[in-house]
């Protein structure tokens, strides 16, 4: 299976090579040149597999000849060693037609485990094999950080280096990340905003020699890899609830889109998903281009779901490659409109074809603590503040006979604050975060500026013996 970049003029790469590089070289993203298809017996033929073996059968279709078998067997299983449920991802029911996959119990107790979990174990053997390592650089606000953290910690072949804004991530998420102590593992916190953070990791990777000298790599939500590990879990939950013979809807909240596109795929490679519904926070950009056919940048705006805050959903662009049947040049146009004028319109035409594949809504701060609240009284459940953002949406679309399963995206005790604004208590605290409250932290602030982190990156490298092999 071959990758090529939306925009049409970058290398065409196998899997290894997408994974390894992660944004194209001429600033598109790369996806599969065709979906592969699972006949309905093949979906039959899943049923009753462990989630690692599922996640063997789904992945295998993206790999190809980039990972034996066997070894892809093994990724995987170690992959999910570190997940503390042994469903790995249960599903629990809320309501007559309406279901809630916890995708909550892995390291860091967010959604992005599932794909930063394989995707360290991918690095490691990509690399390894290869002889070489690699530095990756990442900024975070918060769930991303502590998510890749968790994936690459202890790995000979990555060094990582995350920084975070310094005082404007919460307690828990700055201890999640700062309280690994691997010798890899390097935790930056910049006096300045997640963009000055963003900024500075954009600059180190335009300096092509210091990328070139560094095997500079990056692990954010547009790496292909992740968005291939994400497909299994929506094939885990249709397959539960009846796939092939029924159909089934998810509901998902949603920033950047990375997500949600992975129920897109499954879809594309035979599950029979109804709808994908998009539930976003006030930071809308999704919601009003279903409503308009007009994608538009608007500032972004604090909410209760901070993980949601993102001014530009950047892994739209693939599903806007479907849209335009792939013809790159028009994609190109597109964006470059975005970049230029802050906002480009698709008419009619393929916005109707959109709307078949996806609904969105948003919610309010307000009605998200009234909708915990409610959730609660009549269920029991504690629902995350970003949840519960896919509960209201599903439950804004309607059922008509089709089952919504909402990807829950976070465990409640990450966001103790909005819990406790919504229900008047905050939520239980698993062991695993009480632990972190007590560990001893590692973390150097910078100020925000870019030659002091390069420094302090060339510096941390040559007192780990860089390059190692
Ligand atoms: C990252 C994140 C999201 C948004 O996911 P996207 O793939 O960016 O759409 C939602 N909820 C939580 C808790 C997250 O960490």
């Amino acid at each position: 299976m071959e990758y090529i970049s939306t925009r049409g003029q970058a290398p065409t790469l196998n899997f290894e090579q997408a994974t390894l590089n992660g944004l194209a070289d001429d600033g598109g993203l790369y996806l599969p040149t065709s979906w592969p298809a699972l006949s309905q017996g093949e979906i039959r033929g899943l049923q009753g597999k462990s989630y690692p073996e599922l996640a063997f059968s789904i992945i295998q279709h993206f790999t190809c000849d980039c990972v034996p078998d066997d070894t892809l067997k093994e990724l995987v299983h170690d992959a999910c060693a570190g997940f503390r449920h042994d469903a790995v991802a249960p599903i629990k029911q809320l309501d007559d037609q309406l279901f809630l996959m916890e995708l909550f119990h892995g390291p860091t107790l967010a959604f992005k485990d599932y794909a930063l979990q394989i995707l360290g174990q991918l690095f490691q053997y990509f690399l390894s094999r290869r002889g070489h390592a690699c530095t990756i650089i990442g900024a975070t606000s918060g769930d991303t950080g502590s998510a890749a953290i968790a994936g690459l910690k202890g790995l000979s072949s990555v060094e990582l280096f995350m920084l975070h804004p310094h005082n404007r991530v919460s307690d828990v998420q700055r201890r999640q990340m700062t309280t690994v102590l691997a010798d890899n593992i390097h935790n930056i916190a910049v006096d300045g905003t997640f963009d000055d953070c963003q900024n500075m990791v954009k600059s180190l990777f335009s300096d092509l020699d210091f990328k070139n000298k560094y095997a500079l790599s990056a692990v954010n939500s547009i790496n292909w890899a992740r968005i291939a590990a994400q497909v299994v879990y929506y094939f885990r939950a249709a397959i539960a609830l009846g796939a092939p013979e029924r159909e089934i809807s998810f509901s998902v909240p949603t920033g950047n889109f990375g997500n949600v596109l992975a129920g897109y795929v499954a879809k594309q490679m035979g599950l029979p998903i109804r709808k994908l519904i998009i539930g976003s926070n006030r930071n809308d950009i999704l919601t009003r281009f279903f409503e308009s056919g007009s994608m538009e940048r608007r500032d972004v705006q604090t909410t209760l779901s901070p993980s949601m805050d993102i001014g530009i959903s950047s892994n739209f662009e693939r599903y806007l490659f479907e849209l335009v049947n792939h013809d790159s040049d028009r994609l190109h146009g597109l964006m470059r409109e975005f970049q230029e004028e802050g906002r480009f319109n698709v008419g009619r035409d393929m916005l109707n074809r959109a709307r078949q594949d996806f609904s969105a809504y948003r919610l309010t701060d307000e009605d998200t603590r009234k909708d915990i609240k409610t959730t609660y009284e009549a269920t029991g459940e504690t629902i995350d503040p970003h949840s519960i953002i896919g509960v209201s949406a599903a439950r804004k679309e309607g059922f008509e006979e089709v089952p919504i399963v909402v990807l829950a995206t976070a465990h409640p005790a990450k966001f103790p604050d909005a819990i406790e604004s919504a229900l008047g208590r905050k939520p239980f605290l698993p062991d695993e975060l009480s632990e972190i409250l007590t560990l001893e932290e590692r973390c150097r602030n910078l100020p925000n500026d870019v030659s002091t982190l390069m420094k302090f990156v060339e510096s941390s490298l040559a007192s780990d013996n860089y390059p190692k092999r």
